[in-house]
């Protein structure tokens, strides 16, 4: 099958990863909406809500609460926008699970390697 997501998960495609356990890794999106945008995504594939494991789905929940921690503390944060695509919008056919912060005062957008080096 070719997955980008599951590429990522084995280390065929680079990325950069920001937390990762034997159920997930959370990566940086390689087109950020905004300074800070993960993707969480379980190792297994999974297409969307309707096919993922509900234990999966709530650890994939503990780790945005945990990522959520970071990014406040590292990149000060005023909140979290959670999205999760299925069907029509979905680009990439395997589940995860973006986290989006929110800034009060959005500054310059910055590189995903710059924001890498702040999280990391
Ligand atoms: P969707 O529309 O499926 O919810 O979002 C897919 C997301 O995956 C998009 O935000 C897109 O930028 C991101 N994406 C697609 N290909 C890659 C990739 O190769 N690496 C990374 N880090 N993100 C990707
Ligand atoms: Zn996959």
């Amino acid at each position: 099958m070719d997955c980008i997501f599951c590429k990522i998960i084995k280390g065929e495609v680079p990325s950069y990863t920001i937390y990762e356990d034997e159920l997930v890794k959370a990566f940086l999106d390689v087109n950020p909406d905004v300074n800070g945008h993960i993707l969480i995504v379980p190792k297994k594939h999974y297409q969307d809500l309707f096919d993922i494991d509900e234990n999966v789905l709530i650890h994939i929940m503990k780790c945005a609460k945990d990522l959520d921690k970071l990014l406040k503390e590292k990149l000060h944060t005023d909140g979290l926008t959670l999205v999760q695509n299925n069907g029509l919008k979905q680009e990439v056919k395997h589940f995860h699970l973006h986290l989006k912060p929110q800034y009060k005062i959005e500054g310059e957008k910055m590189s995903v390697e710059e924001v890498y080096n702040i999280l990391k």
